[in-house]
């Protein structure tokens, strides 16, 4: 068998952007991936013809132009625009804080009255602090938005994340809370944004288009562990430190747990995605998939919806991976891990699981787009 250029582990967005550039340059490829199908986070589950983000709601957002250029070069983008909804004990607020959330939580109607509001619920929190730097996530808070807004869209949510108290949870956390004193619903404040045509699968489909892809293959577990035989250069997206056997130790994950289900109805919450900020719900977000990419009619069009409830979870082994923690231990843990990587001759350890660090997926690509020099 004539040597690959390439043998790539993990078909996730890093994986198959680097598939797609290598192959374009007249590199012979192969993926192979431990699960069932292509995609990695970015999969998605047709349901009632609906897609549903089966690893979590992906929403894809850049400021980047070169990014988003490439990204509907391979498949157009719908219109989508993140704007979630906050429901606190059954009253709804609209997200990130801007000035619908000061209308609904005071009856405010200028960006004036609104500050003036978010002033002196701040100067209240700030005289308790007597002169202080804030101890706890709780204190921090206060300061940034005042008791209002922190009690009615953080406390609880933020508690269901870390499964601990606001007073428990150390203050940098939260180092900025922004306000918006525009009416301006829209969660992101990236020039580009939306959802594949057809899910996020297309986008998969069309960077892996012409490459040799093989599903239900771990890599520790198969032929391919001994790459040398196969290939000149090894793309590693798995974890770092089982790629090193944890010979220094595990790294720790946090983990989400989602519980999904098909509603009869064709319109279930009337947004793709609603935060739970209060206590008397055990989940911190439902996700409606068919508004990601329905719009208008075409949501009565389909009669059934499907909705993931997502449930914070402590991270055990078997689960999946999503999002590093960042505390001393790991950080120095993974930097050490990442000393061992750069010595390793003829690999490149890439995406989010491979450098140990939460990417958004537009950066994933801008990472990839920038080896096209290398390849
Ligand atoms: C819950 C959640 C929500 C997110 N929402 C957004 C969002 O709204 N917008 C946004 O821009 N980004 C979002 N992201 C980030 C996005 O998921 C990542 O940027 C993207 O997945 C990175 O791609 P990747 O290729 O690095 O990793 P992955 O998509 O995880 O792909 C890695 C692949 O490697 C495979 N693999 C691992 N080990 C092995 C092995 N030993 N053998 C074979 N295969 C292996 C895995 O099976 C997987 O398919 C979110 C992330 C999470 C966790």
């Amino acid at each position: 068998m004539e040597k690959l250029d390439y043998l790539i582990v993990g078909s996730g967005l890093f994986g198959a952007t680097f598939a797609h550039m290598a192959t374009k340059m007249g590199k012979r490829c192969l993926v192979i991936d431990k699960r069932p199908q292509l995609g990695g986070n970015v999969y998605c589950e047709s349901i009632e013809g609906i897609n549903v983000h089966k690893y979590g709601a992906h929403i894809f957002h850049t400021n980047n132009k070169e990014v988003w250029d490439f990204v509907n070069s391979i498949v157009e983008f719908n219109r989508y625009t993140n704007c979630p909804v906050a429901n606190y004990k059954g009253r709804l607020f609209n997200l990130p804080f801007n000035m619908n959330t000061f209308y609904q939580m005071w009856g405010v109607t200028t960006p004036e009255e609104a500050t003036a509001k978010i002033n002196e619920q701040k100067a209240e929190a700030v005289a308790v602090l007597n002169g202080r730097e804030p101890q706890n996530l709780e204190e921090q808070a206060l300061s940034l938005v005042g008791k209002d807004i922190f009690e009615t869209l953080i406390k609880e949510y933020t508690e269901k994340q870390w499964g601990r108290k606001c007073t428990e949870l150390p203050a940098f956390i939260i180092k900025r809370l922004p306000v918006r004193l525009i009416f301006d619903n829209n969660y992101f404040n990236d020039k580009y944004q939306g959802i594949p045509v057809g899910g996020y699968n297309r986008l998969i489909d069309g960077l892996l288009e012409g490459v040799e892809c093989k599903t239900g293959v771990d890599f520790f577990n198969s032929e391919y562990r001994d790459w040398r035989k196969y290939a000149d250069n090894l793309v590693y997206t798995g974890a770092i430190d089982e790629y090193f056997d944890y010979r220094l130790g595990k790294l720790d994950w946090r983990t989400v747990s989602f519980k999904t289900r098909i509603e009869d109805t064709p319109n279930y919450q009337g947004n793709a995605v609603v935060n739970y900020t209060s206590h008397d719900k055990p989940y911190t977000r439902v996700i409606e998939h068919k508004h990601f990419e329905m719009f208008g009619k075409e949501v009565y069009d389909c009669p059934k919806t499907v909705i993931s409830e997502e449930y914070s979870t402590e991270y055990k082994d078997g689960m999946e991976p999503y999002y590093p923690v960042n505390d001393e231990r790991n950080n120095s843990l993974a930097d050490a891990y990442r000393q061992l990587a750069e010595k390793e001759e003829n690999v490149i350890f890439g995406g989010r699981l491979a450098q140990y660090k939460y990417y958004d997926m537009a950066p994933v690509i801008e990472q990839v787009l920038n080896f096209k020099s290398l390849l």
